[in-house]
């Protein structure tokens, strides 16, 4: 169903489009596809609510935010198993997904109370000059479908923390858990029009959302090709944007680093969400007086991954979102075996049915390797080697992403060489799980521009209005 104007309604033509389970092949529902007329219809009614919602003070649209919360708590196993139904992750993960974008509506919720203006001082006896924060307007966001729940509330929460009101295009793989987000709007009766859904085809939703002069906001999530389309539509009617875009993150583990932690750090960072996050390790480079250790001790470990349904207990790794995106792993682990990598595990398609990619380790990657400069967003990681520090900074950073970084070092001179050197918007120092509601997230270079989270999270949903009020002279 959509979700237009406080209502759910089906599309007008009647359209619907169908949604898989990547674990089985298997159709479990078919929703509503809207397009062009019910983006305009949403638009519409996020214009009007607006009037009103940009007037409703701070706390108050916090307490709506609250009401969210604790109704999104209340059914977290609900959308868990929506989540894991339709994008496969295991059942366990898909909970703390829920608990994490229940984590940005709590704490904008918070934030909602805490925007503030500035006092300048004047240059003139007779003036005072002040900053007014406002928000930007109706907002357009764009989900993918990796993080189908949380994606939604990194966006929506700020947004209508800020007193801004959105129309949400999720991706069509995930559309349910988009409706489950959203029945729990509907349920803490936010006024009609603040939040809006449409789910249909990309492109033409997307058109009218970066033609129309109403919007003034666009916030998108995805690959950085699309971002970059995007923001030559956006162009146009020259919107605020935010790009959340993709990825491509080294794990440095020097020779100081503590083996044991670190591989555990490849697991959470390289496993979780079968390898499909825009934070994903992509380039694991060890210093060669360890590499074979730790080479030995990951592909251990990594055996010991249970692939399978998210749905099944003791499942570690799920499905990947379709058969193409296992087309494209597999591409990459032959590109690298080509490349003269050696697999140390995994390394092929598994299961009768399903999208299901075996968690793999290559040894001996290179510089030669696809891998080791496009997002694989798959369970695959290769192992480089460096010898010092300097020449591992070099070949860290990367052309064009600059999303996540994470690296692993006891020495403390070092970790702060690799925090001012590190040209990535993220950064964990032995820390392979460092993203909080309350921190900033977001890349520099083509992953994109804008942050989610924090207090700078709210503010790109703000504007500033500048004010300079004249003649406070009193008359002799
Ligand atoms: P994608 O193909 O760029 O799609 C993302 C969203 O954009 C989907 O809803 C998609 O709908 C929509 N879209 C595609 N073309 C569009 C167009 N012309 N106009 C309007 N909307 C359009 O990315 P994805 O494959 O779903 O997600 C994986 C990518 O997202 C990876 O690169 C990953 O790194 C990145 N990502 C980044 C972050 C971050 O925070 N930086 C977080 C998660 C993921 P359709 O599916 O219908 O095309």
């Amino acid at each position: 169903m959509l979700y237009i104007n406080g209502e759910w309604k089906k599309s007008n033509s009647g359209e619907t489009i169908d949604i898989f389970n990547p674990a089985t092949g298997e159709l479990i529902s078919s929703v509503a596809s809207g397009g062009k007329t019910e983006t305009e219809e949403a638009i519409y009614a996020a214009e009007g609510a607006f009037k009103k919602w940009r007037k409703v003070p701070g706390p108050k649209r916090g307490k709506y935010l609250k009401k969210v919360a604790s109704i999104m708590k209340s059914k977290v196993n609900e959308i868990a198993e929506t989540i894991t139904m339709e994008m496969g992750k295991p059942l366990a993960d898909a909970k703390g997904e829920v608990l994490g974008a229940i984590a940005y509506v709590e704490w904008y919720g918070e934030e909602a109370s805490r925007v503030y203006g500035d006092i300048l001082p004047a240059s003139h006896p007779d003036k005072q000059l002040t900053v007014h924060r406002q928000p930007v307007g109706v907002t357009a966001a764009i989900t993918p479908w990796n993080f189908p729940a949380s994606m939604i509330t990194r966006k929506i929460a700020p947004a209508i923390a800020a007193g801004c009101t959105v129309v949400l295009k999720p991706a069509p793989s995930t559309p349910l858990s988009a409706i489950k987000v959203f029945e729990c709007f509907h349920e803490a009766e936010l006024p009609a029009g603040v939040v809006n859904l449409v789910i249909g085809p990309a492109e033409e939703i997307g058109d009218v959302m970066t033609e129309s002069p109403v919007v003034r906001k666009l916030t998108f999530t995805g690959s950085t090709a699309v971002g970059k389309l995007l923001l030559k539509k956006s162009a146009a009617t020259v919107k605020k944007v935010s790009m959340e875009l993709g990825g491509h993150a080294p794990f440095l583990v020097f020779e100081d680093a503590d083996i044991d932690t670190a591989v555990t750090g490849v697991l959470l960072t390289k496993f979780k969400n079968a390898g499909q996050t825009c934070i994903s390790t992509n380039r694991i480079y060890v210093h060669e007086s360890i590499a074979e250790s730790f080479g030995q001790k990951l592909s251990e470990k990594v055996s010991e991954l249970r692939v399978g349904n998210g749905m099944e207990k003791g499942t570690d790794v799920g499905p990947l979102i379709t058969p193409e995106a296992v087309n494209k792993v597999e591409s990459h682990v032959k590109d690298a075996v080509a490349n003269e990598g050696k697999i140390l595990c995994g390394g092929n398609r598994t299961g009768e049915k399903g999208n299901f990619f075996e968690p793999t380790v290559i040894n001996f990657a290179n510089e030669k390797m696809k891998i080791s400069k496009e997002e694989t967003f798959g369970p695959v990681a290769p192992i480089f080697t460096f010898t010092d520090e300097e020449e591992v900074i070099n070949l860290a950073n990367h052309d064009s992403y600059g999303l996540a970084a994470y690296c692993f070092t006891n020495d403390l001179g070092r970790s702060n060489r690799l925090i001012q050197d590190l040209e990535y918007g993220i950064v964990g120092v032995n820390d392979p799980a460092p993203i909080v509601p309350q921190a900033p997230f977001g890349g520099v270079k083509e992953s994109g521009m804008g942050k989610e989270g924090g207090r700078s999270g709210i503010l790109e949903y703000l504007e500033e209005k500048f004010v300079s009020v004249a003649s406070l002279k009193r008359e002799e």
